[in-house]
């Protein structure tokens, strides 16, 4: 891969990844059918090896069970386990759970973390995040959001009807974001719930039949929220601020996602040069031909300079500093450059693209939602869009000179 001025411990952490990926996750990948799902049993065993690599949980605190290292110091390690679909698992910075344990890492009360964050760092169970919602709820534009949550004596009744939780199907535990104020702007007036998924009242519909590997058994899942009674300590963070806290867990969730997949882009690349390498086809190997080599250099060019954004991004979190603009900026950019690697990675293997005896294939129908999930393009190129003009057509912050573009 590109060197990168990662630090010391970052790259230590990740020299440790690779290990685990060369000598146990890729060859555990290799023995598996393509586009099968694993058992639970087999995510545990590649856990165990994770923590005896030393590469476990890194992003949470030593407390509840994981390493305590900095957002930018796990960077390249995400990056390493995206590059199988079993990595993230492995190493327990998968989505949604990653960013779920993130959520209750900052704005958990102890009985929370005691409850559900422990035990979903150690593998021990999993979670859901419910925001999405159905035709005419929140979807691109989560101010349209249905769900409610009323106050009952010293209880909250939660009802509403959420899709594409991901996890949803096999959640022992559910944030669900509801509005908790019908008068007030809904960024002011909704609060995120910590449900148990057992709770009187919640109803798992179905796996929402999608595009995508399944290798990890996710799933998307249709719940329906019937007069869900949770108590007060069933808040997460405070109420009101449920939006603040889904853009905390959103922003570095949305990065953390652009990293796992340059990772699987990166593979992606590597495979199709050692294929063309040995390949020949009219009279010399493929990868003498140049259009190949074209391709295949300015996929690598794209994919390093998203693994620059999110590192210049990771950087401004790092530092507290406001990070919206670079967030959209990585994520529209790198979902749009790792695709595009993908597809040229496939398009380059020929059948064995198409095949699943390699994981090429599996990474082309996980890359896809990318696009979509966690924001589609369009939100995030509208957000860069207005920070964009809005610095060109407010005339009180412009130079007059300057102000219609003289
Ligand atoms: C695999 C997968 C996993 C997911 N996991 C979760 C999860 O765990 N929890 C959760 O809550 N949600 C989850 N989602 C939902 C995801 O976040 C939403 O699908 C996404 O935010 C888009 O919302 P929507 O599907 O309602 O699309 P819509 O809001 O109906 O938008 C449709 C399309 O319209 C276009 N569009 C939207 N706004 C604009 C605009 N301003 N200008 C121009 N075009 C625009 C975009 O192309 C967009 O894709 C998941 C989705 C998928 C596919």
């Amino acid at each position: 891969m590109f060197e990168f001025n990662d630090s010391e411990k970052a790259e230590e952490l990740a020299e440790r990844a690779e290990a685990l990926m060369e000598e146990v996750v890729i060859p555990k990948e290799r023995e598996l059918e393509g586009g099968t799902t694993v058992s639970a049993g087999t995510i545990s065993e590649l856990q165990a090896k994770a923590k005896e690599y030393g590469v476990y949980a890194p992003q949470i605190d030593e407390e509840y069970g994981g390493m305590g290292y900095d957002f930018n110091d796990c960077l390249p390690t995400f990056e390493q386990a995206g590059r199988s679909l079993l990595g993230p698992p492995a190493m327990r910075v998968d989505a949604p759970d990653e960013g779920n344990m993130h959520l209750l890492e900052l704005h958990g009360t102890e009985l929370q973390k005691e409850e559900y964050l422990r035990p979903l760092v150690e593998g021990e169970i999993h979670s859901g995040f419910s925001m999405t919602e159905p035709m005419q709820g929140a979807g691109s534009d989560p101010k349209m959001i249905q769900t409610t949550a009323e106050k009952d004596g010293d209880e909250w009744v939660i009802n509403g009807h959420k899709w594409w939780t991901s996890n949803g199907i096999r959640a022992d535990v559910l944030l669900v974001l509801a509005r908790t104020d019908p008068d007030g702007h809904p960024y002011d007036s909704c609060t995120v719930f910590v449900v148990p998924a057992e709770a009187d009242g919640v109803e798992i519909v179905r796996n929402v039949p999608h595009l995508g590997s399944e290798m990890t058994g996710t799933g998307h899942a249709e719940i329906k929220y019937d007069d869900v009674r949770v108590s007060e300590e069933n808040v997460l963070g405070e109420v009101g601020e449920g939006f603040t806290h889904v853009q905390e867990r959103l922003g570095p969730a949305r990065l953390t996602h652009c990293m796992r997949f340059s990772g699987m882009a990166e593979r992606a690349l590597t495979i199709t040069r050692s294929y063309l390498e040995e390949r020949e086809a009219f009279g010399s190997k493929i990868a003498d031909k140049q259009n190949a080599r074209f391709e295949i250099a300015r996929r690598e060019a794209e994919v390093n300079a998203a693994r620059s954004l999110v590192r210049h991004t990771a950087d401004k979190i790092a530092a507290g500093e406001q990070a919206r603009i670079g967030v959209s900026m990585s994520k529209v950019y790198a979902a749009q450059a790792t695709q595009d690697a993908i597809d040229t990675a496939l398009q380059y293997l020929g059948g064995n693209g198409i095949g699943k005896d390699l994981p090429v294939s599996d990474f082309y129908e996980a890359i896809r939602p990318f696009r979509i999930v966690d924001g589609a393009d369009e939100v995030h190129l509208r957000t860069v869009a207005r920070e964009a003009f809005d610095e060109h057509t407010d005339p009180d912050e412009l130079d007059p000179i300057t102000r219609f573009g003289e």
